[in-house]
């Protein structure tokens, strides 16, 4: 078995946040066609989407909501990557 050997390399990871950006974004997804509503920034938005698919295709009735969080990793101050600062 060869030897896996990794540097050590100061990054941290943190949520990001910007102004005008959701912290979160949610996707309704139909569990029986895969159609999707897109991202929204409210869990209400994909529930409406998914009614007006389940008013359209009343065959369609289960549904499963993706929540989607934002992350960056940025260097630390040992890392080469770092620029000082943020
Ligand atoms: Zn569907």
């Amino acid at each position: 078995m060869t030897p896996h050997v990794f540097a050590s390399v100061d990054w941290n990871i943190s949520a990001e946040r910007h102004k005008g950006m959701a912290e979160v974004d949610y996707q309704m997804q139909c569990r029986t066609c895969g159609a999707a509503s897109g991202n929204k920034p409210d869990r209400a938005s994909g529930k409406c989407w998914a009614m007006v698919h389940t008013g359209d295709n009343p065959a369609h009735r289960q549904y499963v909501q993706l929540a989607r969080t934002f992350w960056r990793a940025t260097p630390g101050p040992s890392n080469p990557e770092w620029q000082g600062g943020t």
